[in-house]
Parts: structure tokens; C-alpha cells; sequence
């Protein structure tokens, strides 16, 4: 059995719903299922908004309340077909005419007690999770709707009621025992043994989820939010937190403590004591692994995650009475938690004479006027000072398991607020030695969370600043693939990759701090017209260190300005040929201004995709090696299109094929004129040190006289029908001949020639498949076997993952 449980951030919108539909759907035929919802997102503090309002005698309570009503209406609309609805409709109709006899009462009384509200914020899970049960029924699953109010016990201590653990177990296990299948169960609420409402506090579904999770001795709990598990820090504070693979329970107790609102404390509890494993998952991303938090623990880091908690006041307690009586602190403790006070951190200082506590700021005035009775006697006697009680204060923590070990987090962390000029008014270091504690002014919290996360998890980081021009299907891969592997960098290879420009042939866009990868943004006409010569400028002026300017285009405009990018000591990473295949003089004057201004350009993506041909080459040179021979079939389009010609398809079709599927260049023509072989070739020659031209290479042309520009690409395969029976021939001519039609490069004594050849079973190249490379490389070191490099050569995903590669390397020749 599984528990999983779906916060209101999951459950927020219709297409948010069914994304969690196809999570539940996917998960139930794995194995046994509850499922336990909170309130839609946002509902509870609504609720909770409304009884203030209604207890300021604010009338206009009335009209939010109807548009709270019509929410939930119009849910139900788009999740239930039309003959489910009337059902569903009258029960929302009944709550919400509760609802407004409740607050009608408070707007008359004009009191709120914790009794009411605790039973007005239930109408949120109650409504949420009936409907969505009956989403469940609609998508097909056999859902029930359990009122958690049945099985979960608690004192009465409204607002923040205490579980009684044992009825709750027993009360769980005979529910779930009687009432198999999936049972979808509301978060957050629970009752007393009268029977009446309570919760168990704000964001207390977590902990609902936990409570059936030990009751049933669940084997997994998952809580599926809005972020890929327990992040390194608040993200609506730090720009550049990552998540975090494992906690322990502890650890994630004291994040959660502190302020990680992605999970409840409490809910640690009944996981701990069974051992139960808890996975942080994204609802919205749900193939990441999250965070998993279980009874291991691992030293990894100095710490795991920085957290912090707004809306702090601090009481201090001070006085010579306070150094002679040990019982002084038993007596705060007792006195605030009769006062249902809670205490975040405690701190003495060393000579005993001032305690202070940092509080809740709801909480201050009754923690205040409690301590001021308690210690009623010792005030008037002088032993203690007036109780001074300070507000707008926050409270940073650094957490993990290390600490115990290592004495280095104390230090760093006072440097790190120190050097950034943020007061501490109070420290403290945890019992359990798993967090060191300040409280600093709220108004520093921004800036001491940003720092404390930089000093511990950043201060390696190194930046790579992109622009990328070409979002076709190369460019969206690199995208894609710079995004998922975003958070691994950072955190391993100390790398962050942030995308500042980007650009089609038509619009173009930039972000002073980098794009949100993990949202992709796409180019349209609420952005700027494209222009090169404003992009160039932008890039320039935006004068980042560490800029790498990409280019995945096929354009020879973009290849132009290649000199003017290099000058302005912006790196280039590209798949483009053009450059490297135009006149040597430009290929010899690129390196030359590259190495003048210590900026790299890379392209090993031009020839062969991501197989590593150019770094070979040039390390073969530079260990002193010399070329002899090269043999390659260099073109994954034709390599494709005669293998697939082996399989009986007329040419004209295999042509429309390979083009679909994004083997060819935008122009097949290109490929089938030999053309973008032989610039290849050209590459391939110059970086073996030989002055090749393309005019010097013999090509064969497979593009018919009458097909060539400007007949259109359409025309063109249109066209190019005329000349299936011509190959069906030329294949069958082979095949007789024992031999196979590929179209391979030959490179030797500073000659080069491209074209379709026949070649004998034997040869290695016989055995190539779809889109696939191989090169030959013959050389004085590698004579009599030559060294052998084949695999895909074409196609968006490996040339994408070539230049990722090539960005990636730019990054780490930054740290030498
Ligand atoms: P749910 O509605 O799913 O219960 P919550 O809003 O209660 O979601 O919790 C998830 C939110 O917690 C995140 O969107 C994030 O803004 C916030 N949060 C604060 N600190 C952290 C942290 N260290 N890691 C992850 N999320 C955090
Ligand atoms: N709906 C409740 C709240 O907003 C409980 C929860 O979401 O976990 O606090
Ligand atoms: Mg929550």
C-alpha cells in the first residue's frame, strides 16, 4: 500500500486536476492506493480570509464567498460530464449555505473563535476531495470519499488540535480493513472524541497522508507538490536553489521546522517510527526523482539546505534572577505551551543573564502577557528586568546531518552574514546539533538566505553566459537537454548555464538574468523583429565574462560575423559548417583572432554529429601523429537513404523520409548534391593540417540538372520521382555483384573525393545502419588497423548533445 497525497498546488486548476488523474491512474495499477487532497489551492486561507472579514463586519464577505461558491461550480463543470453534475451541485449548494450561516454568526457576534474556524476551514478539504473522488469515478477509478473526521482523533485544542495516536491507528486500520479499494481521503481535518471538528493545522494534510501511512505501515509516502522535492532553499527567495536527492527524517524535520514549507514537521513522525520511506515529488514534472527521506544518513556537503521563517518576534527575558534559578527555563516552556505558544528558537546567553525566544509574531503578545504572569513574582522583586518584546524579525537556519562532524558551518556562516552586513540578534545551535540558528531583521531575510545559500552551495559556481540564435529542432533539443541537466551541473560540475539571448530567423528575445529553462520560452511576434546586427549589439553590450554565442543555424549570414563575435571575446559553439568549410583563408584568420583573444570556438558537431571526430583529430596532431588516409561515410541523410533503399522503398520516398525525420539538412539538396559531404571533407582535411578548398574536391552530384535551385524544395520532391527506377537498378546492380551502394568520402595525399561507390560486403562500411557514421582514420601510429569511430551521425538529439558538450567544455577550460 501507497500513500499519496496531492497539495492544493496540485489541484489548483481543471488542467492541473488531470494531471494528477493520469498520476493517480498510472500509480493504481502498480499496486494498492489512498489518496489524500487538500483543499484547492488557495480555498483554506479564503475560508479563513472571509471569517476576518465577516468578523470586522465587513459585508462584502457575501460576495466572495458566492465567487468561492462558483469556483467549485465551475470545477465541477469541467470535470464531471453533464449527467454526474446535479449530485455534486446540491452537495456543494448544502456546504456553502452552511458556510454563510457561519459567518452570518460571526459577522453578528463579531468573534471568531478557533473552535469555528478550525470547523469553517474543514469546508475546504470536505468540497475538494468529494469533488475530485468524483472526478476519479468520471476517468473511471471505483473512488470512495472518506471523511478523514471518521478516522482521525484528536484532543481539542482547536487550530492546532493534537492527535491521539492510538484511537487514530486503530480507528484507520478498521476503516481500511472494511473498505477496500481506493479510498480517497480528506486532508487536514479530524475530530474529537465528541465528535467535533478540528485540523491539524495549517498545511496539516502532510501530515494526514503520514497518519494513514503508519496506521497501514504503508511501504512508501509520496507528497506530490508544485517543486521537484525539498529544495537547497526557499525558491521564492533564491533564484538558484537545486533539489535536494535524500534527507534523513531529522534533517527534513529541522528544514520543514525552519520554515520548508513543502512539508509539514509533524508529518515525520509516524514515518519515522515505521520507517516508512517519503518521496517529495512534482506534480508537474513527475519523472524527477524528488527528494527521498528516509532513516539514512548521509554526510554529504557541509549542510543540506538553508531555512528561514518571516513574521518573527523575539522576547527577551533578562535579569540576575535568572542566573540562580536552573528552573527558569522548565518554567517558559511549561507556561508557553499551556499558552499554545510556539517556540522556534531559544538562546541564553553565556552568563545566564538573558533568555531570548523567537516566537511567531501572532503568537508575541500572548507568549508576552503569559511570561509577564508566570514570572509575576520575580518582576516585582527586581530579580528580572521588563520582558522587552521586539517584532519584523526573521529567523535563518542552516541544516544537516554534517555538522556534528564538521565545525566549519558555524564559521562560514557568520562570515557570510557578516560580509553582507546583517545584524544577528540571535543564535542558536539545535539540541540536536542538526541546524545552527539567527534570527536577523526581516528586512535582511532576502539577502541573508541568497548569501547563506551562495556560501554553502554557490561559491564554486562558475556562470556560462549564452545567446543562441536557431530554435529549429537542434536548438530546442539543446534547450530541453540544458534544462533537465541544469540542476546536475550546478551541484556537480559546479556549472551553471544561463540563457540570456535568443533568436529565430524572425524574433529574437532577451533576459538580463537568464531565461527559466525549465519553462520553455517561445519566440513569437510579442517579441522583437530578429536583426543580426542588434542581436550582436545587445550581446555586446550586455558584456558578459563567459559568453558563448551558439549557433544552430545552417546560415552562411551568421557564419559572416563569426570574426566580429570572437573580437568581442564572446566564445562560439557551433554545428553550422559554413565558416570552417569556407575559404581556408577565413578557417586559418578564426583561429588566429580566437587564440589573440583567449576565447574558445568549437564545433565538433560539424562534422559526424557528436561523435568525438574533431577532438580526435586534433589530439592525434597534437601528440605528433600524421594523417595518411581518411575514409568516411560522413553523411547520416545518405548513409540512411541507402540503407533504407536496401529495404525495397522507392528513392523519391526514402528522400521524404529521411527529410521528416529531420535527417537532412532544411534542403535535402544540400546532402544529395554531395555538397555538405564534401564541406565535411574540407573540415576533416583542414584539421589534419592539409589546405583543402571545396572547389578542390571531386564530388558526384546525385541532384539531377533540372532539380536544382531555384526549383523550390516542394518541387524538388516532387521531382525527384523521375529517378526511382534509375536507383532500384543501380541497387540491383550491386546486389548481383555481391556489393552495397554507399555514398563514402576518400581522403589521401592532399586529394579528396566525394561520391556513390560500391563497396564489397567485406568492407566495414557494408555493416552501417540508418543514420549512422563511421570514419576511418589511417596514420602513421594507426597503420595497420586504422582507428574506427561510428555511430549515429545525424539527427536533432545527438547534435544537440554535441554541442551541450562542447558549451560544457567551454565551462571547464574556465576553471583552469
Ligand atoms: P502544497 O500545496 O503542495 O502543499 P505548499 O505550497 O504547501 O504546496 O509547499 C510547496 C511550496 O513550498 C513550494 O512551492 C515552495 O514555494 C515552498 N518552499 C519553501 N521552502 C522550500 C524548500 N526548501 N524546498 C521546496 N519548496 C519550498
Ligand atoms: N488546506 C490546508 C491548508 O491550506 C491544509 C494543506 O493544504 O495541507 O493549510
Ligand atoms: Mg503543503
Amino acid at each position: 500500500m501507497k500513500i499519496i497525497k496531492f497539495g492544493g498546488s496540485s489541484v489548483e486548476t481543471p488542467k492541473n486536476i488531470s494531471q494528477v488523474f493520469r498520476i493517480i491512474q498510472e500509480k493504481i495499477v502498480q499496486g494498492d492506493l489512498a489518496v489524500v487532497f487538500s483543499a484547492f489551492g488557495g480555498v483554506t486561507e479564503e475560508l479563513l480570509a472571509l471569517a476576518k472579514k465577516a468578523q470586522l463586519g465587513e459585508l462584502n464577505y457575501q460576495n466572495s464567498l458566492q465567487e468561492l461558491e462558483k469556483r467549485h461550480f465551475t470545477l465541477v463543470d469541467q470535470l464531471l460530464p453533464f449527467e454526474k453534475r446535479a449530485e455534486v451541485q446540491a452537495f456543494i449548494v448544502e456546504r456553502f449555505k452552511e458556510l454563510e450561516d457561519l459567518y452570518h454568526g460571526i459577522f453578528l457576534i463579531k468573534e471568531q473563535s478557533f473552535r469555528t474556524l478550525d470547523y469553517v476551514a474543514s469546508f475546504g478539504e470536505r468540497l475538494s476531495t468529494y469533488i475530485l473522488s468524483e472526478g476519479l469515478k468520471a476517468v473511471g477509478l471505483q473512488a470512495r470519499y472518506v471523511d478523514a473526521r471518521e478516522l482521525i482523533r484528536t484532543d481539542d485544542r482547536f487550530g492546532q488540535a493534537r492527535v491521539e495516536e492510538k484511537v487514530t491507528y486503530t480507528q484507520i486500520k478498521s476503516f481500511f480493513s472494511s473498505h477496500k479499494g481506493l479510498n480517497v481521503v480528506t486532508g487536514f481535518i479530524a475530530s474529537t472524541a465528541k465528535g467535533e471538528t478540528t485540523t491539524l493545522g495549517r498545511s496539516g494534510s502532510d501530515y494526514t497522508a503520514a497518519l494513514l501511512a503508519g496506521a497501514l505501515e504503508a511501504e512508501a509516502l509520496e507528497i506530490w507538490t508544485d517543486v521537484s522535492g525539498v529544495l537547497t532553499a526557499n525558491p521564492k527567495l533564491v533564484y538558484t536553489t537545486f533539489s535536494i536527492p535524500q534527507l534523513s527524517y531529522a534533517e527534513a524535520m529541522e528544514l520543514s521546522h525552519f520554515g520548508a514549507k513543502v512539508i509539514f514537521p509533524a508529518t515525520m513522525r509516524p514515518a519515522m517510527k515505521k520507517n516508512i520511506p517519503i518521496y517529495i515529488k512534482n506534480t508537474f514534472e513527475p519523472q524527477h526523482p524528488g527528494t527521498l527521506i528516509n532513516g539514512e544518513v548521509r554526510y554529504e556537503g557541509l549542510i543540506k539546505g538553508v531555512s528561514s521563517r518571516d513574521q518573527i518576534a523575539m522576547l527577551t527575558l533578562q535579569g540576575t534572577g535568572l542566573a540562580t534559578s536552573g528552573k527558569i527555563l522548565g518554567r517558559i516552556f511549561d507556561s508557553l505551551a499551556e499558552a499554545q505558544v510556539n517556540i522556534f528558537l531559544i538562546s541564553q546567553s553565556s552568563s545566564q543573564h538573558s533568555i531570548c525566544l523567537a516566537i511567531p509574531s501572532e503568537e508575541a503578545l500572548v507568549a508576552k502577557n503569559t511570561l509577564e504572569r508566570e514570572f509575576n513574582f520575580e518582576l516585582i522583586s527586581g530579580e528580572m528586568e521588563a520582558i522587552s518584546l521586539l517584532y519584523d524579525l526573521a529567523i535563518v537556519a542552516v541544516v544537516g546531518e554534517n555538522m556534528k562532524h564538521d565545525p566549519g558551518a558555524s564559521g562560514r556562516m557568520f562570515r557570510a552574514l557578516g560580509q553582507n552586513n546583517i545584524n544577528v540578534a540571535a543564535i542558536a545551535q539545535g539540541s540536536s546539533e542538526l541546524n545552527i540558528s539567527a534570527v536577523i531583521a526581516l528586512a535582511d531575510l532576502q539577502k541573508a538566505v541568497n548569501a547563506l545559500h551562495e556560501a554553502f552551495f554557490l561559491s564554486e559556481l562558475k556562470v556560462l553566459h549564452l545567446f543562441l540564435v536557431g530554435t529549429g529542432l537542434i536548438g530546442q533539443a539543446l534547450l530541453h537537454m540544458m534544462a533537465q541537466q541544469q540542476e546536475k551541473l550546478r551541484r556537480e560540475n559546479q556549472l551553471d548555464i544561463q540563457v540570456h539571448g535568443l533568436a529565430n530567423s524572425r524574433f529574437m528575445a532577451f533576459h538580463e538574468d537568464g531565461f527559466d529553462l525549465q519553462t520553455p520560452y517561445l519566440l513569437g511576434p510579442k517579441d522583437q523583429a530578429m536583426g543580426l546586427e542588434k542581436f550582436l549589439a545587445t550581446m555586446e553590450e550586455m558584456n558578459f565574462s563567459n559568453a558563448v554565442f551558439v549557433d544552430c543555424t545552417a546560415s552562411q549570414e551568421l557564419a559572416k560575423v563569426y570574426p566580429r563575435i570572437l573580437e568581442a571575446r564572446v566564445a562560439i559553439v557551433t554545428p553550422n559548417k559554413k565558416a570552417n568549410s569556407g575559404a581556408l583563408s577565413r578557417y586559418l584568420t578564426l583561429r588566429k583572432i580566437a587564440k589573440r583573444q583567449g576565447v574558445k570556438f568549437l564545433y565538433e558537431t560539424n562534422v559526424a554529429a557528436g561523435l568525438p571526430v574533431i577532438n580526435t583529430l586534433q589530439d592525434l596532431m597534437l601528440s605528433g601523429d600524421t594523417i595518411i588516409r581518411i575514409e568516411a561515410v560522413l553523411s547520416g541523410s545518405m548513409n540512411f537513404i541507402f540503407s533504407e533503399l536496401e529495404k525495397g522503398l522507392p528513392f523519391s520516398e526514402v528522400v521524404a523520409l529521411a527529410k521528416e525525420k529531420g535527417y537532412t539538412e532544411p534542403d535535402p539538396r544540400e546532402d544529395l548534391s554531395g555538397m555538405d559531404v564534401a564541406r565535411k571533407v574540407v573540415i576533416l582535411g583542414r584539421e589534419a593540417e592539409m589546405s583543402l578548398e571545396v572547389e578542390d574536391i571531386k564530388v558526384e552530384s546525385l541532384v539531377p540538372q533540372e532539380l536544382q535551385s531555384p526549383v523550390s524544395i516542394e518541387d524538388f520532391l516532387k521531382g525527384i520521382s523521375q529517378q526511382d527506377s534509375y536507383y532500384a537498378q543501380l541497387l540491383e546492380k550491386a546486389n548481383t555483384g555481391g556489393e552495397k551502394l554507399r555514398f563514402m568520402a576518400v581522403l589521401e595525399e592532399g586529394r579528396a573525393e566525394v561520391g556513390l561507390k560500391p563497396i564489397p560486403t567485406t568492407h566495414p562500411f557494408s555493416s552501417l545502419q540508418g543514420a549512422d557514421n563511421m570514419i576511418l582514420l589511417t596514420t602513421e601510429r594507426y597503420h595497420d588497423r586504422p582507428m574506427i569511430i561510428r555511430g549515429p551521425g545525424a539527427g536533432a538529439a545527438v547534435t544537440a548533445a554535441g554541442v551541450f558538450a562542447d558549451v560544457i567544455r567551454i565551462g571547464n577550460y574556465m576553471r583552469e
